[in-house]
């Protein structure tokens, strides 16, 4: 009987995934903070990032009181970071530049997880993963339209992987929903009340879960329900792969 290996060398890739995760947070944290400041302080206006638009802001709150700490959704974070770098590469995208958009009295603000060059113009992309959900949620829709209403695009794509591949064309949010949803998520948290449901801090018995007034909601819902009923999709199964396989076959032969 062999001896049983070392179990160091697990333990080292297991530090260098926790490493990348509390660098990547505090950079992120770090660069939002530094964004919201500045722009406060030179400008009197308040600045929020898409990202944190759709966020719990408790739970926005508690990560920040918690850069030194492993984060409750870890596992998850690392597959998103892994996808997302990895969508990048392979299909050539460059990640957007951060890009601003004042809305009344705020200015909104926030990086494409990607840019599509179409070449009369150029879309963000969103990019998604799930381990355990088969389909997008309602925020990821409404985030991808909040992206595409950054850029001045006409619409924004959302990647979504999970057991399959999805991708959306979602349109673009107005500025009279957007100045909506502003006003809705400074009075309620989170604007999703589904996502206590997954919540590593609900589960961690640290929160006991959000605002449960839902009448509050029925105009988040609706909007949220419209962009995902106007958007396109397309599930890259075997019978689209294989179309488009043929597609791109008889056009290198002509
Ligand atoms: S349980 Fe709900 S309210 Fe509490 S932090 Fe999580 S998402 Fe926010």
């Amino acid at each position: 009987m062999h001896p049983l290996p070392p179990e160091e060398p697990a333990r080292e890739i297991a530090r260098r995934i926790v490493a990348s995760m509390l660098d990547k947070t505090r950079e992120v944290f770090s660069k939002y903070m530094t964004m919201k400041k500045r722009l406060k302080e030179e400008f009197g206006l308040e600045a929020i990032a898409v990202g944190e638009l759709v966020e719990c802001r408790k739970l926005l709150s508690i990560r920040l009181s918690q850069l030194n700490r492993a984060d409750p959704n870890l596992q998850v974070l690392f597959h998103g970071t892994v996808v997302e770098k990895g969508i990048r590469e392979v299909l050539e995208l460059k990640k957007g530049d951060l890009c601003f958009r004042r809305v009344g009295n705020y200015v909104l603000f926030g990086s494409a997880d990607a840019m599509l060059d179409l070449g009369d113009t150029s879309v963000p992309v969103e990019i998604k993963t799930s381990l355990s959900f088969t389909l997008p949620r309602y925020s990821h829709f409404i985030q991808c339209s909040l992206y595409a209403f950054l850029y001045d695009a006409p619409f924004g794509i959302l990647i979504f992987i999970s057991r399959k591949f999805r991708i959306y064309v979602v349109p673009r949010i107005d500025e009279d929903a957007v100045s909506r949803l502003i006003n809705l998520w400074n009075s309620i948290s989170p604007l999703f009340i589904e996502e206590c449901t997954y919540c590593p801090l609900k589960r961690s018995g640290l929160c006991s879960g959000g605002d449960k007034d839902y009448s509050k909601r029925s105009w988040l819902y609706s909007l949220a329900l419209s962009l995902r009923r106007a958007s396109a999709e397309i599930v890259l199964e075997r019978d689209v792969a294989e179309s488009i396989a043929m597609e791109l076959t008889s056009r290198k032969v002509q």
